[in-house]
């Protein structure tokens, strides 16, 4: 199994390549080809499973293959997780992989000044990894827009909602364009987990790893 035979294009295979990823992980080898037909996924995968590229590379591609422009203080795709170290994290891998592509990535996250997340995204980013509370902020500001999101991941859904995020994400939610694709990692699967999933998932393909 490769890479190239989940369907992702050459300048993603060229990156994969030199970061010396030759095999998909399980992970991988479900979420990607899914991903990039356009599915919700409802995925339980630890850290260390690969997931974040599980998502990140059908994503990327999917933004590139299909994009408008983004627009002003406008985004394309929305990585919701619940800690800054994990925006900055998941940020940096969207980063990596999508080094040769023109899309950007962006993190923002509270615990730190405001002003300098409105500023960029002002032109519009296609990718913001994001941490609810801080999202919700600049949003009630104006300062993001999400009419133009077509892709919506939740990552370790399970402890966004043990950190007490469900009100933030539900007004969220409630903002964001019901026609999109939509993908929810969790390493756990408990009742809130399982309602929030038939909440925002439309016919989802479940991969267990
Ligand atoms: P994650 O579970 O997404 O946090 O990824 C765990 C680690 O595995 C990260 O350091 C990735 O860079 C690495 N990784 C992900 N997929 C692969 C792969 N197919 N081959 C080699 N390393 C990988």
């Amino acid at each position: 199994m490769t890479f190239a035979s989940l369907g992702l294009i050459d300048p993603l295979l060229r990156t994969l390549d030199s970061l010396g990823y030759d095999t998909p992980t399980p992970i991988q080898r479900q979420a990607i080809p899914a991903v990039l037909k356009g599915r919700d996924l409802l995925a339980s995968a630890q850290t260390g499973s690969g997931k974040t590229a599980g998502f990140a590379l059908p994503l990327l591609q999917r933004l590139l293959q299909q994009g408008p422009a983004v627009s002003a203080n406008s985004v394309r795709a929305l990585v919701l997780v619940p800690t800054r170290e994990l925006a900055e994290q998941v940020h940096q891998s969207v980063r990596d992989y999508g080094r040769d592509l023109p899309l950007r990535s962006y993190a923002v996250y509270g615990g730190v000044s405001i002003n300098p997340q409105m500023m960029a995204l002002r032109k519009g980013i296609e990718v913001v990894v994001a941490t609810p509370g801080r999202l919700l902020d600049l949003y009630r500001q104006n300062a993001v827009r999400f009419a133009q999101l077509q892709v919506l991941v939740l990552d370790e859904a399970d402890r966004m909602l043990d950190l007490g995020f469900a009100q933030e994400l539900d007004e969220l939610f409630a903002a964001l364009p019901r026609q999109r694709q939509t993908l929810l990692f969790s390493a756990t699967f408990s009742d809130a987990i399982r309602q929030l999933a038939g909440e925002l998932l439309r016919d989802p393909l479940t991969v267990d790893v």
